[in-house]
């Protein structure tokens, strides 16, 4: 079965750098390995999609990217410059690899237009953010013009974890806690819920939410989230429609990526529906191998599997041109 996967990292020399915060994470050599996978294109990369039946790679810079970056006006230059590069990579390669926009919202009337430039001029498919830019988070007012702009281009806008602004109390003492194994989900369904209780999508009704990681642990919350707003005191905030689910159920989109596992993936079915879910490896931190073999066996329907390996794909992100059935 066709597979379109779009959590799939990549880094160029020049912003190798950015990276250096995130590398005590990991193990030394898994950081050496996803360091070299993460510069290459053709020599491990596509052979590996070949191997396991990956069609397509969305591709996007690797966290934190563009938001690591202090100054705006290297922000916005940067993010260009790695635009630019990304689509001569998908001209070279317009079968195999598709992107996601890095966007300098160091300067966010510069990243709404640099999200114009890449969707109508480079046809990329949205953008890809790392989480906070320096301590700004989504919801915040200034950011309004970024997703005014990706609903008018109706182009979602991928919100990928990094490391936290600072290191929450509970986290004190225990560093093996910080970093993808746990604080980075917790750090970004939570910069999520910004979004919705800031009333971004108050304001943006149509505009679209990518989540990797199964959804950040949000589809196993949705009812408790509902029954608990109806009790707690919402200190002055209102949401237009009824319930935070109805929010996590229509603006919110989310993709296998990171989790080949068939609990998760259930309660994502039933909680967001079969149109929400989209498939992605997290290379190079996972393998294409057990991402493909996950989703190939998993059990769910074959109208599902077709709608996450590839129709949703297709649909959301308008690929079904350039990838052949
Ligand atoms: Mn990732």
């Amino acid at each position: 079965m066709k597979k379109i996967a779009l959590e799939e990292h990549f880094v160029t020399p020049d912003l190798v750098g950015y990276g250096a915060g995130t590398s005590a994470i990991a193990q030394p050599k898994a950081w050496a390995d996803a360091s070299r996978r993460l510069l290459d294109f053709t020599e491990e990369r596509i052979p590996e999609m070949d191997a396991y039946g990956l069609d397509m790679e969305v591709l996007s810079l690797n966290s934190p990217g563009i938001q690591a970056e202090k100054d705006a006006a290297t922000a916005v230059a940067k993010a260009s410059t790695v635009n630019d590069f990304l689509a001569g990579l998908i001209a070279e390669h317009p079968t195999r690899f598709s992107g996601f926009a890095a966007l300098p919202l160091q300067d966010p009337r510069a990243a709404a237009d640099e999200l114009e430039r890449a969707v109508t001029q480079l046809g990329l498919k949205g953008g890809l953010i790392n989480a906070h830019t320096n301590g700004t988070y989504l919801d915040d007012p200034t950011f309004r013009v970024v997703w005014e702009r990706a609903e008018g281009l109706d182009v979602p806008l991928y919100l990928h974890p990094a490391n936290g602004v600072d290191t929450a109390h509970v986290l004190s003492g225990h560093p093996e806690l910080i970093g993808p194994m746990w604080s980075w989900g917790i750090d970004t369904s939570t910069h999520a819920l910004r979004l919705i209780f800031g009333g971004v999508f108050d304001d943006f009704p149509q505009a679209k939410l990518l989540l990797g990681h199964m959804g950040e642990g949000l589809p196993f919350v949705l009812w408790r989230m509902d029954s608990r707003w109806n009790f707690h005191n919402h200190h002055g905030v209102e949401l237009a429609r009824e319930r935070p689910s109805d929010y996590l159920r229509e603006n919110l989109y989310i993709t296998t990526s990171g989790v080949d596992s068939s609990a998760p993936l259930l309660c994502a079915l039933l909680a967001l529906g079969a149109d929400h879910i989209l498939f992605g490896t997290d290379y190079p931190f996972e393998s294409i191998s057990e991402a493909c073999q996950f989703l190939d066996v998993a059990p769910i329907s074959e109208a599902d599997r077709e709608k996450i390996s590839f129709r949703n794909a297709e649909t959301l992100l308008r690929l079904s041109e350039i990838v052949p059935a």
